[in-house]
């Protein structure tokens, strides 16, 4: 295919949900759209994410909610503002799915699941007229310019032409999924500012001793504080839970301080995360429970008997060396505020989102490269970040809504 193609045509690659909502938009404007991935099927991502309930958005006050994309927050501010989190629910009731708010603020589908509002939105998208081409795994395109994308297909390499091409290829967490980050080359070599990916939402590793590693990889703390300095002399504080596991620490409260801690070991080197396994009570209560007399009982018994749970003695001793762990105020101070060093993220594949990705410096207002004029990105792809709680979706979804609005107008302008 050679010949310019007729200016109503639009590719969108990427069949997550940031490239599902750009050719929603561009075909329901009458554009002439066809859809790429790579996997066999769309919005894997999308349907785990609805596994153990799918979070769609927030209720909180809109700008508190934007506020949660900070330090990007200026970035996104327009496309959320246009495409809010109001709108996803109103958005999700057009294709038949209600919504609902959760305790914690959270928007869900009313039945938490992803598939049911994945399937009527592919109806929908039939109906619009987009075509769907799955297994085509964009490889850049053809020649120096940009008129010529080039597809591998397990049939063999394929190409196609259209007037503007969407790219919503994900970031590079869960690649198995299809998102793997293999499009950050082939925009670096054509002039496109990109941030390295890095795990976002993501565990961190600690060199536990092995006994810690046999013994107690898989227990939850459950309401515990944790603070730390970040590396900007900032001190960090959330209550939460989290999981040890065999490589170091998991789970909601880690997630949540993720991006301060990955920001901390990138700049330092190091990062410690102090742990107050007893925020319920004060230190002169531990200290006093455990400088009772020991009498014969041994450490460990003691311990119990002063209301320190097995975890929580495992914890102790892999911070304090055995002459302190015999110092009541040492044990009392290491409950309060137990030191865990973390050496590095656990790797990206592992991570719930990525950080990094395309430079905003290199788009214009409507989501279009700067380098690459009629190239337009979305979604996660994009460089910004965000805590769990429905904000990952919302931005993947309002920034695939600006990028088809933003074809849409230069289609429209340029023809
Ligand atoms: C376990 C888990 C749970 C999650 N739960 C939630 C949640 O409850 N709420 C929330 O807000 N967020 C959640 N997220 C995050 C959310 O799912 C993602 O942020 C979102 O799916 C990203 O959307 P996207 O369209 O930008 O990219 P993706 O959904 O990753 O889609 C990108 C698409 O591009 C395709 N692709 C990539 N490269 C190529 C190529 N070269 N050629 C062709 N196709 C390509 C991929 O196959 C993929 O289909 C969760 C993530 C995980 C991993």
């Amino acid at each position: 295919m050679t010949s310019t193609p007729p200016r109503n045509t639009a590719a969108v690659i990427g069949g997550g949900p940031a490239g599902l909502m750009a050719a929603s938009i561009l075909s329901k404007q009458g554009f002439s759209v066809d859809l790429f991935d790579g996997m066999a099927s769309l919005g894997r991502k999308f349907l785990l994410a609805g596994i153990g309930g799918m979070n769609l958005t927030h209720s909180e006050p809109l700008p508190q909610f934007l506020s949660r994309y900070a330090p990007q927050e200026p970035q996104l501010l327009a496309s959320i503002e246009q495409f809010s989190p109001n709108a996803i629910r109103e958005w999700a009731s057009n294709l038949g799915i209600a919504t609902f708010v959760g305790t914690s603020g959270r928007v869900f589908p009313s039945d938490m699941k992803a598939a049911p509002l994945l399937r009527a939105w592919l109806r929908q998208l039939r109906e619009q007229g987009v075509r769907i081409h799955t297994r085509h795994r964009w490889l850049g395109w053809a020649g120096d310019g940009t008129d010529i994308l080039r597809f591998s297909h397990p049939e063999g390499e394929r190409y196609h032409s259209a007037a503007i091409t969407i790219l919503a290829l994900g970031g590079a967490s869960w690649p198995r999924l299809g998102a793997d980050g293999g499009w950050v080359p082939l925009l670096r070599a054509r002039g496109v500012a990109i941030q390295d990916l890095e795990p976002a939402n993501c565990g961190f590793n600690v060199d536990w001793s092995a006994t810690l590693q046999e013994k107690w990889a898989g227990t939850p703390l459950k309401s515990v504080t944790a603070h730390f300095e970040d590396a900007h002399g900032q001190r960090r504080q959330r209550k939460g839970e989290f999981v040890l596991s065999k490589t170091g620490i998991e789970g909601s409260l880690i997630y949540a301080l993720s991006a301060p801690l990955r920001e901390t070991l990138n700049l330092n080197g190091s990062a410690a995360l102090f742990i107050d396994l007893m925020p319920d009570q004060t230190l002169a209560q531990i200290a006093a429970k455990l400088a009772r007399p020991r009498n014969k009982n041994s450490l460990s018994n003691h311990w119990r008997k002063a209301g320190i749970q097995p975890v929580h003695a495992a914890l102790l001793r892999e911070a304090l060396s055995s002459e302190e762990a015999q110092q009541p105020q040492r044990v009392a101070n290491a409950l309060k505020a137990l030191p865990i060093h973390l050496t590095s993220p656990r790797p990206i594949a592992e991570a719930i989102s990525s950080a990094g990705g395309v430079e905003f410096s290199a788009l214009n207002s409507g989501y279009m490269l700067n380098a690459l004029p009629g190239v337009f990105c979305a979604g996660e792809m994009l460089h910004w970040e965000a805590p769990t709680g429905g904000y990952l979706l919302t931005g993947c979804l309002a920034t695939g809504y600006a990028a088809g609005l933003g074809a849409s107008r230069w289609l429209l302008g340029a023809s």
